[in-house]
Parts: structure tokens; sequence; C-alpha cells
């Protein structure tokens, strides 16, 4: 039976250790669906449409290297739908720390109690990447710093072009 995983997340912006996982992941399904939330008052850097087309750039290496199928979608209400909509018998969710491992933990048992037929599977992150957080990346870029080892060079150049908007 061919396996689908919904992987849902903000993606603003994709970093390295969102790819850590979607590459781990990529080795428990068939097929991966990344979803970008894009919720009214969860207000984003980045519109949705780059996020899509960003993380199709930097995940289509992954996808060609592991031979699964790597899709990327938007989705505004529950993740559990979402999953559902694209035939998803996985969610995946990553896990840096205590404070994830408790939300994300509460969040994946109210998923399965709205949908037990879908499966939160936990992945904790890599060391190499487990400090990483796109928020901190995003107030790093705005404060001049370094942000090369967090994010792909793809993703950098859309940071830099969103800081340089004269709103920010
Ligand atoms: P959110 O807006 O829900 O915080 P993110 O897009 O930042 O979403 O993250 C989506 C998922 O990816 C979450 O499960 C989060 O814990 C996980 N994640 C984010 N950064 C990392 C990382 N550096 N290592 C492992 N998992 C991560």
């Amino acid at each position: 039976m061919a396996r689908t995983g919904f992987y849902p997340g903000s993606f603003d912006p994709v970093t390295y250790g969102h790819l850590d996982i979607i590459t781990r992941a990529a080795r428990l399904v068939d097929t991966l669906v990344l979803g970008v939330g894009v919720h009214h008052g969860k207000q984003a850097l980045i519109p949705a449409g780059i996020r899509i087309a960003l993380l199709e750039q930097v995940t289509k290496p992954i996808a060609e290297h592991t031979g699964v199928k790597i899709a990327v979608t938007t989705f505004n209400g529950l993740a559990v739908d979402a999953a559902r909509k694209t035939h998803a018998g996985v969610i995946i969710r990553g896990l840096r720390d205590a404070t994830d491992f408790d939300y994300e933990v509460q969040m994946g048992q109210m998923n399965g109690a709205m949908a037990p037929d879908i499966e939160t599977v936990f992945l904790a992150a890599s060391p190499a990447t487990r400090m990483i957080a796109s928020s901190l990346v995003k107030q790093i870029a705005l404060m001049g710093g370094d942000i090369t080892l967090f994010i792909p060079k793809e993703a950098q150049e859309v940071i830099a072009g969103a800081l340089a908007k004269p709103s920010h």
C-alpha cells in the first residue's frame, strides 16, 4: 500500500531543520505533501506563493535522490482536514526541544481525537539542525546577521528581498 505523509508548517522561510525532517520523512512514505499554512491573523514575511516555489525548488533534489514524490500545497484550516484531502495517513512533525514536545504531543493527541485514522509521527530534530527556528532566522537577518548556516541559498535571497522592501 502506497503511503502518503502530510507535513504542515509555516515554512517562513524553509530552513535546514525542515529539510532534515523532509529528508527523513521521505524514508517513511511514498508521497510527501508539504502543507504551507496560510492562516488568517498569522502574518508571514514571505508570501505563500513564494514559500511554495521555494519549497518546490529546495526539495527537488530530495525527491530525485529518494524517488519519493514531494508535492507542495497551501491550507488554511485544520491540518487533519488538509491531510485527509491529500489522502495522507500520517502527519509528520518535528521535535526540537521540550517546548516543541509539549505543544506537538498535545496537538497530535487532539488531532488524533478528531481524526483517529490519521497517525502523527514525530521525528526528533537532528543534532546539527536542532537549534534552527524560522522566527530566529528572520530576527537575525533583520539585524544584519549571517543566516547562511541555517537556510538554503534560495531562501536567503528571498529573505534579503523581503527585508529590502520599505515596510521593513
Ligand atoms: P510552526 O509555524 O507550526 O511553528 P514551522 O514551519 O516552524 O511551523 O515548523 C513546522 C514543523 O517543523 C513543526 O513540527 C516544527 O517543530 C518543525 N521544525 C521546525 N524547525 C525544525 C528544526 N530545526 N528541526 C526539526 N523540526 C523543526
